[in-house]
């Protein structure tokens, strides 16, 4: 194989790491290399460059893999081993000086680090801690570090990862064991599941060993995530919710992300030919908040979806879409309904929420309150109560719902 530069190995490896979603550098603790003797760095700056990837990913961290290479063949995946792509493959010093030639340069906040496996889960996870620990030890590197982790890797190798990483990932791939056995049939999903238990206790013992003593040495402290691809499989947005809600309630992670399918060049034809609709994503993530911050129950977002077919409605957020389904929990007073009525109206979010609980201590909100709190009080109008409004009834579907798409004619059609 001809030698490659190193500007073509990240031509290949970052646009290879394009497909992973969970990018965002949220939840870490607050470091900073300024006014120290020693370091570069430092995760509390804003402003570094964002860059998005042409599909509209957002790429903020130097996002690459170490390698495209791979042993496994995840039917899913453009790096599987019986993908014809060009490979590339990093040493771990020349992440380490790319890495830092990017954040000299103001380009990127952080690096986040995946892998095809190469040789073992051990070997690879090796050369990822690598890169982590010549940037912690070698340079005094304080930017922010997400690894992913590989499940099968030895758990000494895992615990180096997470001494030396902000966030570790471990990407639970597909939904259901079906899908995964299906799709992946060189992976598990118990032991997926079981390396994320063994990172959460990691987790929790160094967070409680470190309540005690300072100077206890850390363990990912921005937490773990995870990533699912959607639309590769059968699973239903249901099915996908559930699964979601199962791992924060176990694994206590910081972040699902979802992953639309994109369909890859020669794939497999277990895969279907088109990808999801983007906007099924963006659904999954309205739901995923509403498990987080909005007091939504898995039983209530599975209330929102289709009864038969388990899909959330494309054409409105799946807020709204419970909201019309338990039409009965409507119109709720402003100037009285307890915190968590408030936060299930459509169009409400928890800063206008909290805008509202401090105002109303005051004086009795009217329309035009609310207004200065929310982008759109026209939407809000069917399900509150202000002191001088009172809807006569929640509209029904079509007052509430936001107009169907337009849809461009075409000229010449027959
Ligand atoms: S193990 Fe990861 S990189 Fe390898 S084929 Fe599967 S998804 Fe792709």
């Amino acid at each position: 194989m001809a030698q490659l530069d190193l500007r073509a190995k990240l031509g290949i490896l970052a646009d290879a790491a394009k497909y992973d979603a969970s990018c965002a550098s949220s939840g870490t603790r607050k470091r900073s290399s300024e006014g120290q003797a020693k370091g570069i760095g430092s995760t509390e700056g804003m402003g570094i460059c964002h860059a998005y990837a042409p599909d509209g990913r957002c790429i903020s961290l130097l996002k690459i893999l170490l390698t495209n290479s791979c042993i496994f063949d995840c039917h899913y995946c453009i790096n599987r081993k019986s993908s014809n792509v060009r490979r590339a493959r990093f040493t771990p010093a020349e992440v380490v000086e790319l890495t830092l030639s990017f954040y000299r340069r103001n380009y990127i906040e952080g690096l986040f680090l995946s892998s095809g496996i190469i040789r073992s889960s051990d070997y690879t996870m090796e050369q990822l801690v690598e890169v982590a620990r010549s940037l912690r030890e070698d340079h005094h590197f304080r930017g922010y570090i997400h690894l992913k982790t590989i499940p099968d890797a030895d758990p000494l190798l895992i615990e180096a990862a997470g001494r030396h990483a902000d966030r570790l990932s471990i990407n639970v791939e597909l939904p259901t064991e079906s899908g995964l056995a299906r799709l992946a049939p060189e992976k598990s999903a118990p032991r997926i599941e079981g390396a994320m238990a063994g990172v959460r206790h990691k987790i929790e013992d160094r967070q409680d060993a470190r309540r005690r003593y300072r100077s206890a040495p850390g363990f990912a402290p921005a937490g773990q995530s995870t990533q699912m691809i959607i639309g590769a499989d059968a699973a239903t947005d249901r099915d996908i919710m559930t699964k979601a809600h199962g791992l924060y309630d176990r694994h206590a992670l910081r972040r699902v992300y979802y992953s639309a399918f994109s369909p890859i060049p020669d794939a497999s034809a277990v895969l279907p030919l088109k990808r999801p609709p983007l906007i099924r994503e963006h659904r999954l993530y309205q739901s995923d908040w509403m498990l987080r911050f909005y007091g939504y129950s898995l039983a209530d977002i599975s209330a929102a979806a289709d009864p038969a077919s388990g899909m959330l409605p494309l054409d409105m957020d799946p807020k709204l879409a419970w909201a019309l389904r338990f039409r009965e929990h409507f119109p709720v007073d402003v100037n009285r309904a307890p915190r968590e009525a408030l936060l299930r109206v459509p169009g409400l979010g928890v800063k206008a929420v909290n805008g509202i609980l401090a105002a109303r201590r005051w004086r009795r909100l009217r329309l035009e309150d609310i207004a200065r709190l929310t982008r759109s009080v026209v939407k809000l109008r069917p399900f509150l109560i202000a002191e001088d409004w009172r809807p006569v009834r929640l509209g029904d579907r079509l007052e509430v719902a936001p107009p169907p798409p337009r849809q461009q004619l075409e000229l010449f059609a027959a």
